[in-house]
């Protein structure tokens, strides 16, 4: 088989360095860590600011209808279809400043690398930062490439805030036409892959000591909300055995989330929000509000989940007289990378003299829309701790450095193997 020769990144990828430190400063001060929210005033700075470093590397870009910046470096026509790379700069609150931003500044160090080395791909290739990838205040994530897939429908646009805001009307601080939004779903019927660099955002490849994390599989995410509904009373006149406490109910659903997500090795299950009414030291609780997930990358164990959960909360109510609502919300199954496309990196990352291990990611990113259509990919570097979505999240510039090189290797190999001789 022909094999690409191996391209390495222009100034020892400094560039690359430079552009990570230019998106950490454009943050917001009053927050500590680095905060650059999707639907804020910042995250468009941040958008056209990749916009121009995009033209400025002698890309076609543009911001599309739903405020993907999207860049394209012509290919020398040899080759049918496009191949595409990005992945989103907008944060969490008080987030870190690599999670996402790596494999944006890297997608454009990969299209500037391959200029710099007089490299054309025998494909067109497309640089992506993908909009609003982080949860936002209605419940949204990867809203971009939700609506790059096609995916994103007038009820995503109908999610509220808490101060009852719809999604939609809310996307006037992103300069984005909730009205012209659809226009953004792209024909992917001709991208033969899509491939990402992400932080690992877990402790995986710290423990094992491997450099570069190749993602067999991303988690499916079940998210529920449960309402338990007691009786109101007295907290110092009502005997035990009378009450019909909301609150305990809940809290007995609370560890069975715990104990239920306990059972596998890759299973997840967090209740991240509990609502007590009334909120009184002194008063038994009419209702509770729980809020909560499942994570696995094993669709078969997230529906036994489920069952679970709801035997669990049931029994928990019953016992004590509370009745029990469980309602499961809009969910994302497991999705698996492409294992063609896997095999390629893995020969680029030895060919690289660089170690890795396989795993499977326990976040949810753009990758696991554009699965769904196109061959992908994504490609782990370490972070420190494990540590992630906080300001302590860090990376070494060096495993940032070997992670490009992976990105941009594995990129050209699929060009190569793809070309039509
Ligand atoms: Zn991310």
């Amino acid at each position: 088989m022909r094999m690409a020769q191996r391209i390495g990144l222009p100034d020892d990828g400094e560039r690359l360095l430079d552009d990570l430190e230019t998106l950490a400063g454009l943050v917001d001060d009053s927050l500590p860590g680095w905060t650059r929210s999707a639907l804020t005033d910042l995250d468009v700075d941040g958008r056209h600011w990749v916009l121009a470093r995009m033209r400025e590397a002698g890309l076609d870009a543009h911001i599309d209808a739903a405020g993907n910046v999207i860049g394209v470096l012509a290919g020398n026509g040899s080759g049918r279809g496009r191949i595409m790379t990005g992945s989103h700069t907008d944060t969490v609150l008080s987030g870190g400043r690599f999670d996402g931003n790596v494999g944006v500044a890297s997608a454009l160090e990969v299209a500037r690398s391959l200029r710099a080395s007089g490299t054309t791909l025998a494909h067109d290739l497309v640089v992506i930062d993908f909009f609003n990838e982080e949860v936002n205040p209605h419940g949204l994530s990867c809203v971009g490439s939700r609506a790059l897939t096609g995916a994103l429908t007038p009820a995503h646009l109908a999610a509220r805030n808490q101060e009852g805001t719809a999604f939609g009307d809310a996307l006037g601080g992103a300069r984005v036409d909730p009205n012209r939004m659809h226009e953004a779903a792209m024909d992917l019927s001709d991208v033969i892959a899509y491939v990402e660099l992400h932080v690992e955002q877990g402790p995986n490849l710290e423990a094992q000591g491997t450099q570069i994390g190749l993602v067999t599989d991303i988690t499916g995410v079940a998210p529920f909300r449960s309402l338990f509904t007691g009786r109101q009373d007295h907290a110092g006149t009502t005997p035990m055995s009378v009450r019909r406490d909301a609150g305990c109910a809940a809290a007995g659903t609370v560890l069975a989330v715990e104990t239920i997500a306990s059972e596998q090795e890759t299973s997840r299950g967090t209740s991240g929000s509990i609502t007590f009414t009334p909120d009184a030291v002194n008063v038994i609780n009419e209702t509770a509000e729980v809020w909560g997930e499942f994570r696995s990358p094993d669709g078969e164990w997230i529906a036994h989940a489920r069952e679970r959960l709801a035997q669990a909360a049931e029994a928990e109510g019953a016992k004590r007289g509370v009745g029990v609502e469980l309602e499961w919300l809009p969910s994302e199954e497991p999705v698996p990378m492409s294992e063609p496309l896997l095999g390629i990196a893995g020969e680029v990352v030895a060919d690289l003299g660089l170690s890795h291990s396989r795993l499977y990611s326990g976040a949810g990113h753009d990758a696991a829309f554009m699965a769904l259509q196109v061959p992908t990919a994504m490609v782990f570097v370490p972070s420190q701790g494990g540590r992630s979505h906080c300001p302590e999240e860090f990376t070494e510039s060096a495993d940032i450095l070997a992670g490009a090189e992976v990105l941009l290797n594995t990129i050209v190999e699929i060009s190569v193997r793809h070309a039509v001789r």
